[in-house]
């Protein structure tokens, strides 16, 4: 791996569909073979409710990594382990198994049409505001200027 110009950021994983354990072991194997990325910390894997229609419960969990890619390449490699893992045996298109979202890339703030960092989301979802807590409770949300555990207790008490 290059030495330099690696950049931290977390992914947030979930699976609602097939074997999801299974699923989310396979991410990780394929993170790990992925030279350009490091993976420096994995939250629990958690089970979640689902918000919106009736569906199986998800599991979710957020990664830290250090990678070589930049924001629009890591995205692009996001998409491509989503629909790797989502196809079918018969190579029929399935349902997707797997959702990865890049939560935060370095300290960077970016407003485009495919991609938002950090994901707007993340103050509003306890399935990646726990897991972050978890294993980094004391980073920045560099918008919003507060650390991951004070975004936790806020939503707790709301
Ligand atoms: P969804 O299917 O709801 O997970 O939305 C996926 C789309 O969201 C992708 O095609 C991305 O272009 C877009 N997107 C915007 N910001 C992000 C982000 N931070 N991480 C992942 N996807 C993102």
């Amino acid at each position: 791996m290059g030495l330099g110009k690696m950049k931290v950021s977390y992914i947030g994983i979930g699976s609602n569909l097939g074997n999801r354990r299974e699923n989310i072991k396979r991410v990780i194997e394929i993170l790990k073979k992925d030279k350009k990325v490091k993976l420096l910390k994995k939250s629990k894997i958690y089970e979640t409710d689902p918000i919106g229609p009736p569906q199986r419960k998800f599991l979710n969990g957020v990664f830290k990594i250090k990678t070589e890619y930049s924001p629009f390449e890591l995205l692009q490699k996001m998409k491509e382990i989503e629909a790797l893992l989502g196809r079918k045996k018969t190579l029929r298109w399935g349902p997707r198994t797997i959702d990865l979202d890049i939560l935060f890339y370095d300290k960077l703030i970016l407003r485009t049409k495919d991609l938002t960092i950090p994901h707007p989301e993340i103050p509003k979802r306890i399935f990646v505001l726990k897991p972050l807590s978890e294993i980094s409770p004391f980073l920045k949300h560099p918008l919003l200027k507060k650390t991951v555990r004070r975004l936790l207790k806020e939503y707790e008490t709301n």
